[in-house]
């Protein structure tokens, strides 16, 4: 379609229009991946002014907060109707200053950041021998006290793979190291940072608490300063370090999800939700983590809005807040998506579907729905509209959706998933340089394309995306 022509889409009303009413879904949704493609979404502007006027949005700052008040302002703006901020309660943490250095064989400066939720060093700093662990397993199998007084690093690498399961398979090192390495006795933990990049930048992110605390203060070391500790071990010598850090808690803070619908003209309790998350971590400006995230669902959104025709469903875009951090006191985990599903507890059965954007700004390569609906017409007709732009049918059902709807898709919600190539969003991931020029404006209109094709489709549809009960064994077959 040419881009008048995909103007003409968006500017028309159904009085306007009255041939509209009978144009197919499947028509109006390759109408939207064109308009999308031909670069006329929100997006851009939306991920340039978040970034620009608000930088680092940790959980529970200032700056998450008015982030929060500017985005309903511009959802409301742009026409989507039950607008609302729900605040809750949080944990905040502030990193404050930080530094490392190298004490012995020879004194020389690392690069570190402290990870989420770790308490500070004592004023004047803290030194340790390091003691260095090829995994986290390793680190598990070293004997009580076996640590004590010593610094305790895991030097694991994280696996470059296009669909970032080199993540997951990373991530536990950060989340539990801390507790291993004090049940041992250690002062302090460091990590090789859970990264795929060799830049001079450590990658910082959530650690757990433990009875309400992380138990010794935790850094995330920048792979080349990883690998400088590592070879030092290995020349025979002692390897010992300094750190220092004043970060803190912020006991009695707020977080908030922001929340916008596109009311459905038919049936608009059933909702087909699509989250993002406002908030990012402290160095960068959280341009791919997530602010483009929210870009790409709020453009889809908006495309939506501004059809003719309102689809069957109402669409709910939520953009949540605190997604980063952990908290001290269950649930735990992340905190704007509990709030979401405690608060809307009652509406998840006319939960249709759900799905999150928030894997940087690379094309979306495959898509993936609910087990009972993935060979069926629907499936087919998504293939249609997707494979032009590059998008094929993931052989796998959706799985590891994303930290913010997790729980509601873990309360029966049926998730959707559009998978991004990650080949190098690990590189940038949780590190000072995470800033807007990283965002590719094609790849991110690339993701609003899909996700409006896919959300309209399902959103104008009946499908019943929910595990069909195998006829006769449903009720009757017993369990385990
Ligand atoms: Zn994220």
């Amino acid at each position: 379609m040419s881009a008048v022509l995909a103007l003409m889409l968006i500017s028309l009303d159904a009085t306007e229009l009255p041939a509209a009413a009978a144009t197919s879904p499947e028509t109006v949704a390759a109408q939207l991946r064109d308009a999308a493609m031909a670069g006329h979404t929100t997006a851009w502007s939306w991920v340039s002014e978040l970034t620009t006027r608000f930088g680092p949005r940790p959980a529970g700052s200032a700056n998450e907060q008015q982030a929060a008040a500017w985005a309903a302002a511009r959802l409301k703006a742009l026409g989507f109707e039950n607008v609302h901020i729900e605040s809750f309660p949080i944990t905040a943490w502030v990193r404050g200053s930080e530094s490392a250095q190298l004490i012995a064989p020879s004194v020389q400066p690392l690069v570190i950041a402290a990870l989420g939720e770790s308490p500070p060093t004592p004023s004047s700093g803290l030194e340790g021998d390091v003691v260095i662990f090829p995994t986290l397993t390793d680190l598990k199998a070293a004997p009580p006290a076996s640590l004590h007084g010593k610094i305790a690093m895991v030097s694991q690498r994280m696996v470059r793979a296009q669909d970032g399961a080199g993540y997951g398979a990373a991530v536990p090192a950060r989340t539990d190291g801390p507790k291993e390495a004090a049940e041992r006795g250690a002062i302090a933990f460091l990590l090789r940072s859970v990264g795929t990049d060799s830049h001079r930048l450590a990658h910082t992110g959530t650690t757990r608490y433990v009875d309400g605390r992380v138990p010794v203060p935790a850094f995330a070391l920048s792979s080349p300063d990883a690998d400088q500790i590592e070879r030092s071990a290995a020349l025979g010598q002692t390897v010992r370090v300094r750190l220092f850090s004043t970060a803190s808690y912020v006991p009695n803070a707020h977080s908030q999800n922001v929340i916008a619908e596109v009311r459905g003209r038919e049936r608009p309790q059933e909702v087909v939700l699509l989250g993002a998350h406002l908030d990012s971590w402290d160095q960068g400006t959280g341009a791919i983590d997530d602010g483009a995230g929210t870009a790409i669902v709020t453009a889809a959104g908006k495309l939506i809005r501004d059809l003719p025709r309102r689809p069957r469903r109402t669409v709910r875009v939520v953009l949540f807040g605190a997604e980063e951090v952990a908290q001290p006191t269950p649930p735990g985990g992340t905190f704007g998506g509990h709030s979401y599903a405690t608060n809307h507890q009652a509406e998840l059965a006319q939960h249709v579907l759900a799905g999150e954007s928030d894997l940087g700004t690379d094309r979306i390569y495959s898509f993936a729905l609910p087990v009972a609906t993935a060979p069926g017409e629907f499936a087919k007709t998504v293939l249609r509209i997707l494979t032009p732009i590059g998008v094929l049918a993931s052989e796998h059902p959706p799985e590891d959706v994303g930290a913010d709807v997790g729980p509601v898709v873990e309360a029966g919600v049926p998730a959707l998933q559009l998978t991004q190539d990650a080949m190098h969003y690990f590189d940038i991931h949780h590190t000072a340089d995470d800033t807007l020029d990283k965002v590719d404006r094609a790849q991110l209109d690339q993701n609003v394309a899909a996700w409006a094709a896919l959300v309209w489709l399902a959103a104008d549809s009946d499908v019943d995306f929910r595990p069909r009960a195998r006829s006769g064994a449903a009720n009757t077959a017993a369990k385990p």
